[in-house]
């Protein structure tokens, strides 16, 4: 479509979705991101998250971005990422108190104000629900797929199927679901506990018709991990978590190749 931006010929530009907030949607968006460049994409992430931008704690990122002779921000580079947050440019503790038209200014000022060269595949951590902003993101960028994040919970699980049928609705495409929080490995008893429940993430997308990308269990060193801005496949990268991520990424590549 003629109105879509170019994003400096980004190849694959990928949404990660939740719909409900809390539910590990960055935490994927960021290792997913990891284990592709492990994959040998050269990988942008956008926080598009503007409200709640995660990504500078998440990266550990502390530095603003510098503008490019073309006046355009330059992506911060982290973990061999480039990476791109609101949140880069505001005080992380200050709320920022803007109207709709202001996201979706600063959601385009990020897409096309930034120098994205050299990326060909670009994560989007986008914010929680089904509203201006995925509309915007669908509108104005060629979405190769958008992949949704969902705790195994009900409440969680109705959140990402109005997620679904949103994306659906635009005519975007869904590569699949990814389960967070699906179970937990009590590391003193080794027993398995389903503390938000299990397997409604695979049920759902048998029935979406997408494909099911994995599960990740609740686990401490991959909340510590996410705390102290270092993701598990940078930090533990031959751990199970890591694994996992990475198996994720390789469905991810398979389909977008
Ligand atoms: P969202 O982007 O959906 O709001 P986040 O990725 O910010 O969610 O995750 C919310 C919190 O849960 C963070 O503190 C993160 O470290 C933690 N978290 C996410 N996934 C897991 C997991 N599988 N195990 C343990 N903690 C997790």
């Amino acid at each position: 479509m003629d109105d879509f931006y170019d994003l400096d010929g980004v190849k694959n530009i990928i949404p990660v979705a939740s719909a409900k907030g809390g539910v590990g949607k960055s935490t994927t968006a960021i290792n997913i991101a990891t284990a592709l460049n492990q994959l040998n994409h050269n990988i942008g992430i956008l926080d598009a998250d503007i409200y709640g931008p995660s990504i500078p704690k998440m990266l550990g990122i502390n530095e603003k971005p510098k503008i490019s002779e073309d006046k355009r921000f330059i992506p911060i580079e982290k973990f061999n990422m480039k990476c791109m947050s609101i949140g880069f440019l505001v005080d992380q503790k200050t709320p920022l108190i803007w109207r709709g038209p202001m996201i979706i200014k600063a959601l385009k000022q990020m897409l096309h104000g930034v120098v994205w060269a050299g990326v060909d595949t670009l994560l989007i951590d986008l914010p929680p629900g089904t509203g201006d902003v995925q509309l915007t993101l669908s509108q104005k960028v060629n979405i190769s797929g958008v992949v949704i994040v969902s705790t195994p919970q009900e409440l969680a699980l109705i959140d990402a199927i109005k997620g679904i049928n949103m994306f659906k609705r635009v005519n975007v495409p869904v590569l699949g679901i990814v389960e967070n929080m699906s179970y937990f490995i009590c590391d003193s008893c080794n027993k398995r506990h389903e503390i938000f429940s299990y397997g409604g993430a695979k049920k759902e997308s048998e029935k979406f018709k997408t494909m099911f990308l994995g599960e990740i269990p609740i686990n401490k060193t991959l909340r510590i991990q996410s705390d102290e801005g270092k993701p598990a496949c940078i930090d533990t990268p031959d751990g199970e978590i890591a694994n996992i991520y990475l198996s994720i990424a390789q469905k991810i590549h398979e389909k977008i190749n």
